[in-house]
């Protein structure tokens, strides 16, 4: 099955186990706009827990906020997002559709990446154990030819991205005779800058109405309480602030389903540092923030590093966590060394003094800042897309068939535990109820008592449930029960009384937690 099926079934199965819905969908939706099912807002709010606690649980100098998204609007003047948060959009004059010039480039980068890859992988397996990859790579014309077009295009394209020239992006297209996907033409127009931002009116009366931004970052936020935080909580350098909240942009091309939305999530924490040191903790957070991605288990392989071919207005170094999504590498989280900008600039348009007095150097500066972003729905995305998979299973009369099963990382999962009465008599329903009512302080059960055992195991596992637990007429002699773990497939029978600790064992952070460097 081709990546593109996959994420098209991905997305079907999001919507049937109620993970995500379109918003509106009954006026026929709106665009890049989504909303969380009854499964989605659990997933979500593990996602948020698993980043929260890893933020200002271990680290004793991370402590979090919860700022308004209705800011004062000079914060956006003085942070460069007024004048300076645009992206280049072009249209296709045949198909009317628009899109990121960067985009369009970045994607034609991508398939010459994509053939290095697939030669590599050929070879790969023509050669077998004795491949050596770095030779083959530095030696084969088809990988050397491919290499040589991806540098001249990444050295044009950093360039022009640096020099803003909207001119030479839409020459690199028509050079790179890149086609709209939809009308095949490469009809385009010039490239324009368009600012991302929304904005809206405060206060009743048309005149003294004050225009305001729905925030595009929540990091702002952060910014502008650096200093109650810092003096309230009697904070040394260094140190962070964490916030989780929603961030809004009109973005140009909203595809890919939760990747690219309008209305979104956002988990930022800034590091507040002493200047000079701004590096060293880029790095740091470099590692501690890929090795959180990592200790999910969705393969090593799976992440990169990726360098920002230009840098922010604010930023003295960037680098963006990517994951493989079925539609290629893509950033998850961005990692940036943003200097002093925004504290000073804040200094400068509020006036106010926004400073650290450092007891050990006697003297007050502006700190410098590291901060790292994830979104929430792209996080989302990545656990959906790396847990969902189809497995070819034969069943006792010796039928193949297919299990759609979310391997969802059990600290994750929605649901923890299924409890299901084998028949719907005897008493068996009243005993399973019994145990959920115990259990359901400690994590989210479900009863389920419809259909066939087997038909439940597989609504269990297509939304990822890792614990099954069936309740028969031995349950109520002896107070066991059948445990069936969903990825093995396989079953037990335990006590009714070790059930709390079997499950508190798997769904617990601590075990991921103990995987981070
Ligand atoms: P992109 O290049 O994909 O537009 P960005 O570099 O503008 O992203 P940042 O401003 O660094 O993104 O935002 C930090 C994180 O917020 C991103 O890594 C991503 O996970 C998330 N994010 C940004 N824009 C969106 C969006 N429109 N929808 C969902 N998540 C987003």
């Amino acid at each position: 099955m081709s990546q593109e099926d996959i994420f098209k079934k991905l997305v079907a199965h999001c919507k049937e186990y109620g993970y995500v819905f379109q918003s509106s969908e009954i006026y026929d939706g709106l665009g890049a706009v989504y909303d969380y099912g009854q499964n989605g807002v659990e997933l979500k709010n593990n996602i948020k827990k698993y980043w929260w606690d890893s933020m200002v649980l271990l680290h004793e100098n991370v402590v979090g906020i919860d700022s308004a998204i209705f800011m004062h609007p000079i914060i956006w003047k003085a942070s460069g997002h007024v004048d300076a948060f645009n992206d280049p959009l072009i249209d296709n004059k045949d198909s009317k559709k628009r899109y990121r010039a960067d985009v369009l480039i970045e994607e034609q980068l991508a398939k010459f990446e994509e053939k290095m890859i697939k030669e590599v992988a050929k070879a790969q397996k023509r050669f077998g154990d004795s491949f050596d990859e770095k030779q083959f790579r530095e030696t084969n014309p088809r990988v050397l030819a491919n290499q040589q077009k991806w540098d001249d295009l990444h050295e044009r394209f950093s360039k022009a991205l640096n020099d803003s020239n909207l001119e030479e992006l839409k020459q690199i297209i028509i050079d790179q005779e890149i086609a709209c996907p939809i009308s095949g033409s490469r009809n385009w127009t010039d490239v324009r800058q368009f600012n991302l931002m929304f904005a809206t009116e405060m206060g009743s009366t048309a005149d003294g109405a004050l225009k305001v931004y729905l925030r595009p970052e929540t990091a702002q936020g952060i910014f502008v309480n650096y200093l109650n935080v810092q003096k309230t909580g009697r904070m040394k350098l260094p140190f962070g602030i964490a916030q989780i909240g929603k961030a809004f942009r009109n973005e140009i091309v909203a595809r890919q389903f939760i990747f690219r939305m309008r209305e979104f999530e956002q988990m930022e924490m800034q590091f507040f540092v002493k200047p000079g040191t701004e590096l060293d903790w880029f790095n740091k957070w470099k590692e501690t923030r890929m090795s959180w991605h990592r200790a999910l288990g969705f393969g090593d392989d799976n992440y990169r590093f990726h360098e920002h071919e230009k840098l922010a207005h604010y930023a003295n170094a960037a680098v963006d966590v990517e994951y493989k999504f079925p539609f290629g590498f893509k950033e998850v989280e961005g990692i940036h060394s943003r200097t002093d900008f925004d504290l000073s600039q804040h200094q400068e348009f509020s006036g106010k003094k926004i400073q650290y007095f450092d007891p050990e150097e006697g003297k007050s500066y502006v700190p410098f800042v590291v901060e790292t972003s994830i979104g929430v729905d792209r996080m989302f995305l990545q656990v959906m897309a790396a847990s969902y998979c189809e497995e070819e299973v034969t069943s006792s009369n010796g039928k193949v068939d297919t299990r759609v099963v979310l391997k969802l990382p059990a600290q994750l999962a929605p649901i923890k535990l299924a409890v299901m009465p084998l028949v719907k008599k005897d008493g068996l329903p009243e005993k399973a109820r019994e145990i959920i009512d115990d259990l359901k302080f400690d994590f989210k059960c479900q009863y389920d008592e419809k259909d066939s055992i087997g038909k439940r195991y597989r609504r269990m596992d297509a939304i990822g449930t890792p614990f099954c637990v069936t309740v028969d007429h031995q349950t109520l002699e002896d107070q066991t029960v059948t445990i069936r773990f969903r990825d093995s497939m396989e079953q037990d029978r335990v006590a009714i009384s070790e059930l709390k600790g079997i499950v508190s064992d798997q769904i617990g952070f601590k075990k991921l937690f103990a995987n981070l460097a």
